[in-house]
């Protein structure tokens, strides 16, 4: 599966990298390589990285930490002290480096860095008492993002990943509940797999 980077912060993108967290959590971070390629598919971090077992568990660590407090927000509840431990904990390491020049910023840095780097954008938008923070429309998604859209009424974590799921799912129960209507409405005739009676 594809990583999606559609939460609008990289700290919310890694906690989004586990799936269903309430039902059947599907993590897509299952090896170190997987977070290197994560690192590498992400905008706004350094090409590459290699990533030890011991930095891939504090990247996991890190990651429902993130993934806790960003529930807290959504909850409006107070954050969990032992996630804020791990989150500021994390940032206090060192950061990666950043160059300008004519092409650009470049980023650069180990993957200890990446995550001090991560932390610290998370404490940014869980500080922002403006940002609205949102848990996806989509029932099992359970991906939290960072809602910029003008009043604040976006849906679904990304089109692609969610909204239109949702669409073409409603699509096809509302075709069925018609189907299935018809079916019933002609003189008892009985619903005959699939087939309708009319045209639709
Ligand atoms: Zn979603």
């Amino acid at each position: 599966m594809d990583f999606a980077f559609v939460s609008g912060n990289p700290a919310l993108d890694l906690a989004g990298t586990v799936g269903s967290r309430r039902d059947e959590p599907v993590d897509l971070l299952a090896a170190p390589a997987d977070l290197e390629r994560w690192v590498a598919a992400c905008d706004d971090l350094p090409d590459r990285v290699t990533a030890d077992f011991a930095t891939f568990e504090s990247a996991l660590s890190l990651r429902e930490a993130i993934y806790q407090l960003a529930l807290d927000r959504v909850l409006a509840r107070p954050f969990d002290a032992g996630s804020l431990r791990t989150v500021n904990d994390t940032a206090a390491g060192p950061v990666p480096t950043i160059k300008l020049s004519d092409a650009g910023l470049r980023i650069s840095g180990d993957l200890r860095a990446v995550l001090s780097h991560i932390a610290r954008s998370g404490i940014t938008v869980l500080a922002d008492p403006r940002a609205h923070l949102r848990e996806c429309g989509r029932t099992g998604c359970t991906r939290i993002y960072l809602d910029r859209s003008r009043g604040a009424r976006r849906t679904w974590c990304g089109m692609d990943e969610c909204g239109n799921r949702v669409k073409a799912a409603a699509y096809r129960a509302r075709r069925r509940a018609s189907t299935t209507a018809e079916g019933r409405g002609s003189e008892g005739t009985t619903w005959r797999g699939g087939r309708s009676n009319g045209p639709s």
